[in-house]
């Protein structure tokens, strides 16, 4: 069974190397191409835009796929539109890997925000030091925001517009608790803005905003397609795809 797993997760990859030594499987990797050094997955991969629903329709139809696991991040809401579309027109089964959301505890400072434009419009007059951890994407949602100085952490440079007040720190995680409770000090942050994008990877950030008695602007996540099959683990996704493929051999 070929399968195509749309990526740029950890999970994705995770899921790549696992899926390649099953047999019966045979996997390619897709990536958007944003990240100019990113991390690759094991086995074929492709890069860059399928052009749309329709593109990626005949992408998959041209390369037999038989297949379709969306394992990009919960936030990258159009690609996984595009995928669900494509593959309920050609009939093929699709699952979408989502990793659990990160869930409020005792001591969090959440304000929990439906996008960015409302994160943008939940910052206060005394987040005077504005903590951005959204990635680059997004960034410009703050650009009118001239009362805040903004710390924007993300792997690449984020393209223009950029808050008026703002300091890039080029840096790709993980972090650990203890780097994020120093960083958080040493510029003064007042407030963490961040998306809930789960996992282990990045929940450092969490847990030091916890310790540091900060407050987090917290953007919820877009809603899965209508009708979405999810997993919640790279194991799980992992079953699925066995069944899919005793499935096919039927
Ligand atoms: P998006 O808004 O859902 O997608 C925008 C367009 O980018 C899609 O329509 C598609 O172009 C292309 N695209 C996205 N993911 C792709 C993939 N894996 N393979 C091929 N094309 C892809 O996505 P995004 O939020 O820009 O995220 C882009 C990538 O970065 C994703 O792979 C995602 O896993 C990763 N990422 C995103 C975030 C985030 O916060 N959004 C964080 C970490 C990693 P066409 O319409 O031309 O096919």
């Amino acid at each position: 069974m070929r399968v195509l797993i749309l990526g740029g997760t950890g999970e994705a990859r995770e899921l790549a190397r696992i899926a390649s030594g099953e047999r019966g499987l045979d996997i390619v990797s897709s990536l958007a191409g944003r990240v100019a050094n990113p991390r690759l997955p094991v086995g074929p991969v492709r890069v860059g835009g399928f052009g749309g629903v329709e593109g990626l329709r005949t992408w998959l139809r041209e390369n037999a796929i038989d297949a379709v696991v969306d394992a990009t991040h919960p936030f990258a809401a159009q690609v996984s539109a595009h995928a669900a579309t494509a593959a309920d027109d050609l009939g093929l089964p699709a699952v979408h890997l989502r990793r659990p959301e990160w869930t409020q505890r005792r001591g969090d400072l959440w304000t929990r925000v439906p996008d960015l434009a409302a994160a943008a419009a939940a910052l206060a007059p005394h987040h005077e030091q504005v903590l951005l951890t959204i990635g680059r994407q997004g960034v410009g949602a703050f650009a009118g925001c001239a009362d805040h100085r903004f710390v924007i952490r993300s792997i690449d440079a984020p393209v223009a517009p950029l808050p008026p007040r703002c300091e890039l720190l080029l840096a790709r995680g993980p972090f650990t608790f203890d780097e994020e409770l120093v960083l958080m000090s040493r510029h003064r942050i007042d407030v963490l803005v961040t998306k809930n994008s789960g996992g282990e990877q990045t929940e450092a950030k969490i847990a030091a905003a916890r310790t540091a008695g900060l407050p987090v602007i917290m953007i919820d996540r877009p809603p899965l397609p209508p009708g979405a099959v999810s997993v919640g683990s790279v194991c799980a996704a992992v079953d699925w795809l066995r069944a899919a493929a005793a499935h096919a051999v039927r």
